[in-house]
C-alpha cells in the first residue's frame, strides 16, 4: 500500500516533500557524514538548523522583536503547568473552558492559585464558541486563556475575546501556522508541533519578552521557567533536536508556497468543499454552530452509531485513514490540517456521497 490520506487530528500527516527531503538527509546531513539525529546541538551545524527555524517562522508570524521564539519538550501539556507557574502574579487568572484542552488547563491552573472560569460552553458540549466581547473580568488577574482551535470539537474563536486589557494566553496547538495572526494581541502563543507543523516532541512558545522574569511561583523547577529557555535561546539543555529540524523543513514548505496568507486560502478552500457537502447531505451533518466551525478540525455524524461505524471502516479499506471521532463526541472527525491536499478532500467528499447514495 501505498500513503493513504490520514486525517488523524494529531499525531498528523505532514508534506510529503518534507519528509522525502529529510529521507534523503538522513543518512548524510547535507555533507556532514552524519544524521541530524546523531549530531551535537551546540555543533555548528544544528546551530544553523535551529537559528535558520526560529529566523523561518518569524518571517511567517511576523513575530515582533520583543517576542522570544522558544522550542521546548514536554507537549502542550506541560504549558498548562507552566503558564501559572510563571505568570500567576497575583496568583489568580481566568479560563475560558471552551473543550477537553481548555479544561485540563483551567484544572491544573487550580494547583497554582485561584483559576477563574470567564465562560464555558460545556452546556452544548463545546458545539460553540462562547460570546466573549463583554466578560466580567476582574481587575486583578494575572492573565485570560483560550485554546484558540478545539481539536476535539472542532471550534475556533473567529474573534479573540476582549481581555479588558488583560494578557491574552492562547493554545494554538492545533490551529498552529494555519493562518495569519496578529501576534502582538498576545502574551504568549503556544502549541504542540503535533498537529499542524512536526513530529511529536516539540512545543513551541511565542512569549512577550516582559512576561519572562525570575519572579516565578516558588519551587518552580529550572527547567519550567520561561527565562531559563530565553537566556540560553532553546538551548539549555539538549532540545529536541530532530523534531526541530523537522519543523524547520515545515516552515520553509510555508514559506516557499507563499506564508500564513496562502495557507489559509488552501485551507478554507478545503473547509468549504467539506462543509458545503455536510450542509446538503441528507446522512452526514456536522456537530457545530456554523459559525464557530474550524478549519482544522470537522467533526460529523449519521445519528446512527452503525452508520458511523460502517462509514469509518469502509473509508479505511479506500484509504481514508483516522476519521473515528473522539470518544466523547463520536462520530466521525476529518482533521484536514495545513498538509492534508485538497485532493485528499476532494476524494473524501466523493467517497461520502457515494456511501450516502449505497446506505440510504
Ligand atoms: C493535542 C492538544 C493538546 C495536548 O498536546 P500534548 O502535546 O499531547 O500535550 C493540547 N491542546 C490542544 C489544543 C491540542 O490539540
Amino acid at each position: 500500500m501505498g500513503r493513504v490520506y490520514n486525517f488523524s487530528a494529531g499525531p498528523a500527516v505532514l508534506p510529503e516533500e518534507v519528509l522525502r527531503e529529510a529521507a534523503d538527509e538522513m543518512l548524510d546531513y547535507q555533507g556532514c557524514g552524519m544524521s541530524v539525529m546523531e549530531m551535537s546541538h551546540r555543533s555548528k551545524v544544528y546551530d544553523k538548523i535551529i537559528k535558520e527555524a526560529e529566523k523561518d517562522i518569524r518571517d511567517l508570524m511576523k513575530i515582533p522583536d520583543n517576542y522570544k521564539v522558544l522550542f521546548l519538550q514536554g507537549g502542550a501539556s506541560q504549558q498548562f503547568a507552566m503558564i501559572p507557574m510563571n505568570l500567576m502574579k497575583n496568583k489568580k487568572a481566568g479560563y475560558i473552558v471552551t473543550g477537553q484542552w481548555a479544561k485540563k488547563a483551567f484544572q491544573e491552573a487550580q494547583i497554582y492559585g485561584e483559576a477563574v472560569k470567564l465562560a464555558s460552553s460545556e452546556d452544548k458540549t463545546f458545539s460553540y464558541i462562547p460570546d466573549c466581547s463583554d466578560l466580567d473580568i476582574a481587575d486583578d488577574l494575572d492573565y485570560v486563556y483560550i485554546c484558540e482551535n478545539n481539536t476535539i470539537y472542532g471550534t475556533k474563536y473567529k474573534q479573540l475575546p476582549n481581555t479588558k486589557g488583560h494578557t491574552l494566553v492562547a493554545d494554538v496547538s492545533s490551529c498552529f501556522l494555519s493562518e495569519p495572526v496578529d501576534v502582538s494581541k498576545y502574551g504568549i502563543i503556544y502549541g504542540g508541533v503535533q498537529k499542524n507543523v512536526g513530529p511529536a516532541g516539540v512545543v513551541v512558545v511565542i512569549i512577550r519578552e516582559d512576561l519572562i522574569t525570575e519572579d516565578t511561583l516558588p519551587g518552580t523547577p529550572t527547567m519550567l521557567k520561561y527565562k531559563t529557555h530565553a537566556d540560553a535561546e532553546s538551548l539549555y539543555n539538549t532540545p529536541p533536536c530532530y523534531g526541530i529540524y523537522i519543523c524547520g523543513k515545515v516552515f520553509q514548505w510555508l514559506k516557499k508556497m507563499g506564508g500564513l496568507e496562502e495557507i489559509q486560502k488552501r485551507n478554507m478552500e478545503k473547509a468549504k468543499l467539506l462543509y458545503d457537502f455536510l450542509d446538503q447531505s441528507e446522512m452526514f451533518q456536522g456537530t457545530v454552530e456554523p459559525k464557530d466551525r474550524s478549519l482544522m478540525n470537522v467533526p460529523f455524524v449519521t445519528g446512527d452509531k452503525e452508520l458511523d461505524a460502517k462509514f469509518v471502516a469502509e473509508a479505511e479499506k479506500a484509504g481514508f485513514v483516522n476519521l473515528k471521532g473522539h470518544r466523547t463526541v463520536g462520530g466521525m472527525r476529518a482533521s484536514i490540517y495545513n498538509a492534508m491536499p485538497k485532493e485528499g478532500v476532494e476524494k473524501l467528499v466523493s467517497f461520502m456521497k457515494q456511501f450516502e447514495a449505497d446506505n440510504r
